[in-house]
């Protein structure tokens, strides 16, 4: 008889979106005239910029003409981006990466997913908490996180590093052993980013174990502070410790078109393995290469006026993180992120759950946000607002949130 992965029934049930989706749309049933405001899921909603879509109207163009047709291209992405990204993300940054340490993708969820293909089963985990759920859920899949503790809403055997205001939203270095640690900066949900400092003591403390950091940098294009690091290989001693990923979904809005990278450098080596040559393996084995349409879109932000473009599209959403960080402040509430993120990180006030202010928010102000108790037990307290709606609706969603405190 064929069985199933029995670690799939261990999964908790209910989706933190599909339950928001759920209670939003029993309201606006009860409530049919309301007009609900969004702050909620972080997709974006500008379309995409003119060069992306020239350079992918021409690629278009090209699949259309037998002299320059293309099959399957490269599993790991084609020269031409690999190129553009090395240049840009790294080698204007002061750092050193070589095309062959380059993977394209179909996305950065994807590649956090998948990345546990190459690493041993009993390798234990840590995560910041609140976490971006994928991390979690794809090691809950492949059996690593043991057994889901349903009073404390955690798994096991993974370590939950507590990520809050009190620690200035740097978790503290585990006890516990681990050997695999999620890093996200700028992070989802908190909006906040590390310093070089912060990330230093990570790196250090992940080669001082043979410890490897998966750090997801999907937010990356949202820094706007001096001197915080881009990318962790601005760090010394990254390349031997650290894979780091990297999206096109938000830099981009290329939710709806799927492409990102991950960057494995040659340095990275465990039981003598080459952890680029094992995902290599792994992605020529299960991957047939991101679409070359969208890998010609995506190189396109790397032209000159492509990256203007793109960077207006971010500068829009940045106004909305300001809007919504500077409208709650005033209405006395403590607020985090938005500076470096599209994410808004709030207190909920006098010490509500975060259910509650959700409810609360929706109920009243007609704004849909994130309660933070959905990515983890430390976000209990908190909401999380995005920065990706139009302005004229953030704008009236944070008039309205101020009404009703
Ligand atoms: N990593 C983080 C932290 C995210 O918040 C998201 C999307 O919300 C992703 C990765 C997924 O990126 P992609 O659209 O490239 O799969």
């Amino acid at each position: 008889m064929a069985r199933v992965n029995e670690n799939f029934e261990k999964l908790p049930g209910s989706y933190l979106f599909a339950e928001i989706a759920r209670r939003t749309e029993a309201y606006q049933q009860a409530n049919p005239d309301a007009a609900l405001i969004k702050l909620g899921i972080g997709d974006v909603t500008q379309p995409l910029v003119p060069a992306v879509v020239a350079a992918m109207h021409e690629a278009v163009d090209e699949q259309a003409n037998a002299a320059t047709f293309k099959g399957y291209g490269p599993y790991e992405g084609y020269d031409f981006l690999r190129e553009a990204i090395v240049e840009h993300d790294f080698k204007a940054r002061g750092v050193d990466i070589a095309i062959d340490e380059v993977f394209v993708s179909d996305g950065a969820k994807s590649d956090c997913g998948n990345i546990g293909d190459i690493f041993a089963r009993d390798n234990r985990v840590a995560v910041c908490d609140p976490v971006y759920p994928v991390y979690v859920d794809s090691n809950a899949i492949e059996g690593r996180a043991g057994e889901y503790d349903v009073d404390a809403e955690a798994w096991m055997n993974i370590t939950y590093m507590p990520t809050t205001a009190e620690n200035d939203f740097c978790p503290a270095l585990p006890d516990a052993p681990v050997d695999l640690i999620y890093l996200c900066s700028p992070n989802n949900p908190t909006g906040t980013a590390l310093t070089r400092e912060q990330l230093t003591r990570w790196v250090d403390y992940a080669n001082d174990r043979d410890a490897i950091i998966l750090f997801d940098a999907a937010y990356e294009r949202f820094i706007t502070e001096e001197g915080l690091p881009h990318t962790i290989y601005e760090i010394p001693g990254a390349k031997t410790c650290a894979i780091e990923f990297r999206s096109f979904s938000k830099t981009a809005g290329f939710t709806g078109m799927r492409c990102g990278y991950t960057v494995i450098p040659h340095e990275l080596v465990r039981q003598g393995q080459s952890l680029n040559a094992l995902w290599m393996r792994r992605q020529s084995t299960k991957f047939n290469g991101a679409s070359y349409i969208i890998q010609k879109g995506a190189a396109a932000i790397y032209t000159p006026e492509g990256a203007a473009q793109v960077q207006a599209v971010i500068d829009f959403y940045q106004r909305n993180a300001r809007v919504i960080k500077e409208g709650l402040e005033s209405a006395g509430l403590t607020v985090y992120g938005a500076v470096n993120s599209p994410y808004v990180w709030c207190k909920t006030p006098d010490g509500m759950g975060s259910w509650d202010f959700f409810n609360k928010l929706l109920e009243e102000a007609n704004v849909i946000t994130t309660p933070g108790a959905g990515f983890g037990p430390a976000g209990e307290g908190y909401i999380r607002l995005t920065a990706f709606g139009e302005a004229d609706a953030t704008r009236e969603a944070v008039e309205r949130i101020k009404r009703v405190l």
